[in-house]
């Protein structure tokens, strides 16, 4: 390796997971950090998700930092520039630009065994860091299906999340493959501007109507001369989060007075019978995210507006051909087909103890110490790491959690102090994952007869956290040292011991969980 920077910890990736890392570092005290980000600007999803009625829905004054509040939030939702130039703002308010390294993708991340450090490769220079935070988000990385001659499409094509604003969509037959969150918010944003739109559904998604409307002057004037009453606003929005979290983790028949709001919602838009029967689901609400949007059912009933209720299978030439035969001519096929969510593309990146990468340690599906920290991975900790992500309130709360987590964790190697590492007991991961895994039997998510993002490819729930957010809080409160080996330069791990050795007796294994033991009393 040429010539590197050490730091304390480095972060990875620059979205709201990142830049909450960041903060949070300097408020620990901790200067020492770099936050690695691979595009040009800060802002994550938030900044490559720029599609035409781009929004969150989650209202605003709840999916916002807790230590950043903005009494200014435009509207109940807010749309993608806001969100992003909040990011950007979070950026300058909390000092961050300084260690801020933009065009750094990372290229591999190596756990040196001897001198316990990583060794970080990125576009923009190598590093070595003590730490590090993996903040990539589970949505940054696209997802497109292999379709059968899709090379032979001559017209444009583009993924929702990769928007390219230099092609006039105006007057063209227009495509759009998927119907999730993104989707349902394009649909209706195009719709109109082109010349035919035609949605390829595989699935349809039950969808609520979003109740968004402008925060008046009154309103954000309150918020800034009395914050409480901005606290009040999120505590609430909170509140009513936390309350529903029971129907969806341990009684999904309680959801089915939704699923009638919900039809209701469609029946007010679509008067023809046969598209309503096309766009209702036979899955439980609930099992996939539910969508909010009052445009998409309208957009949908609009006479230059197709549904093909069937998915994507195959493209000739300009044709779209659908799993059901359909054929459509079209100048511009958009994917809204989602991420890399249970394969996440940077698990390839990283190499951990034991010479093996994190997507090697995870081929059999994504396995985490409360959502942070991974067996073979000493020091190495995600945020929205497995089963940490919600079906109904904002992954802001849950990534202040890990932040909580970040911040003992790295006080916890202080208090040890010297070169020192804190790798996950494979039975500690165990018996976490047994644990979540056991409270998801009853969820929506797993018993709702649905396949969604949710799911990995054995058809286990790894990303969803099947509890509400405060109990997240108090799970990640604080690190438990007996959840960890405490390694030390010159000590060596019982595990690595014996992947060097396989025939490592019992009393090797024993020798270092008495260096162990001692080193944690010492703590
Ligand atoms: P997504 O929820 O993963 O949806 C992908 C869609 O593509 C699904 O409807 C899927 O159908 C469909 N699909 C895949 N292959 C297809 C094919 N060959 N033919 C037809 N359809 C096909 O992706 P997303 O909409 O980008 O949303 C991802 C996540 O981003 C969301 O769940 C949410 O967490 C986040 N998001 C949030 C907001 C927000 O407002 N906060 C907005 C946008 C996105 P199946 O259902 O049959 O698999």
């Amino acid at each position: 390796m040429a010539e590197r920077e050490h730091v304390r910890v480095a972060v990875v990736g620059s979205g709201f997971g990142g830049l909450g890392a960041a903060v949070r570092l300097r408020r620990e005290g901790i200067t020492d950090f770099v936050v690695l980000e691979r595009a040009d600007s800060v802002g994550g999803t938030w900044r490559d998700n720029s599609y035409p009625g781009c929004a969150c829905d989650v209202p605003s004054h709840l999916y916002s930092f807790s230590f950043a509040p903005n009494p200014d939030w435009p509207r109940t939702f807010s749309g993608q520039p806001h969100i992003r130039a909040y990011l950007e703002h979070v950026a300058d308010t909390f000092g961050l630009r300084p260690h801020i390294r933009l065009n750094h993708e990372v290229r591999m991340m190596r756990w040196d065994t001897e001198e316990l450090r990583w060794e970080i490769e990125t576009a923009g220079g190598d590093f070595t860091a003590d730490v590090v935070v993996s903040a990539t988000g589970p949505l940054s990385d696209p997802k497109m299906p292999d379709v059968p001659g899709l090379d032979t499409f001559p017209g444009k094509v583009f993924h929702s999340a990769r928007w390219d604003h230099d092609y006039d969509l105006r007057g063209k037959r227009v495509a759009v493959i998927g119907t999730g969150a993104s989707a349902i918010q394009i649909v209706p944003a195009v719709a109109g501007d082109v010349a035919r739109l035609t949605l390829f559904q595989r699935t349809p998604p039950w969808v609520l109507p979003r109740t968004d409307r402008a925060i008046s002057g009154l309103e954000r004037w309150l918020h800034r001369q009395l914050p409480f009453t901005r606290a009040a606003r999120r505590g609430l929005l909170w509140g009513i989060r936390e309350l529903q979290v029971g129907a969806f983790t341990k009684h999904p028949n309680q959801l089915g007075f939704i699923e009638a709001l919900a039809k209701k919602n469609m029946a007010r838009a679509i008067k023809d019978p046969k598209l309503r029967a096309e766009l209702t689901p036979d899955y439980r609400i609930g099992c996939k995210r539910i969508l909010l949007s009052s445009e998409y059912y309208p957009a949908l009933a609009r006479p230059d507006v197709d549904l093909v209720a069937s998915g994507l299978k195959e493209v000739r030439g300009s044709v779209l051909v659908a799993a059901d035969g359909t054929e459509t001519e079209v100048d511009a096929v958009i994917f809204s087909t989602g991420f890399h969510v249970t394969d996440m593309p940077i698990a390839d990146r990283v190499v951990g103890a034991e010479g093996h990468t994190l997507a090697e340690a995870w081929k059999d599906g994504m396995q985490s110490l409360r959502g942070a920290t991974a067996a073979g991975f000493p020091n190495w900790m995600t945020i929205i790491g497995p089963n940490t992500g919600l079906g109904n309130s904002s992954m802001i709360l849950m990534i202040e959690s890990q932040l909580n987590y970040m911040a003992d964790y790295v006080r916890q190697l202080n208090v040890l102090g010297g070169r020192v590492a804190l790798a996950a007991r494979p039975s500690a991961v165990h018996t976490w994952n047994r644990r979540v895994q056991a409270r998801m039997e009853r969820t929506v998510w797993n018993t709702g007869g649905c396949t969604s993002w949710y799911l990995d490819a054995n058809g286990r729930n790894t990303t969803v956290w099947p509890g509400t957010t405060g109990e997240f809080r108090r799970e990640t409160r604080a690190v438990d040292l007996g959840e960890y080996e405490i390694q030390r330069v010159g000590k060596r791990l019982p595990a690595q011991a014996s992947a060097a050795k396989p025939a490592a007796t019992a009393a090797t294994a024993a020798t270092a969980e008495a260096a162990r033991t001692a080193e944690g009393s010492a703590a």
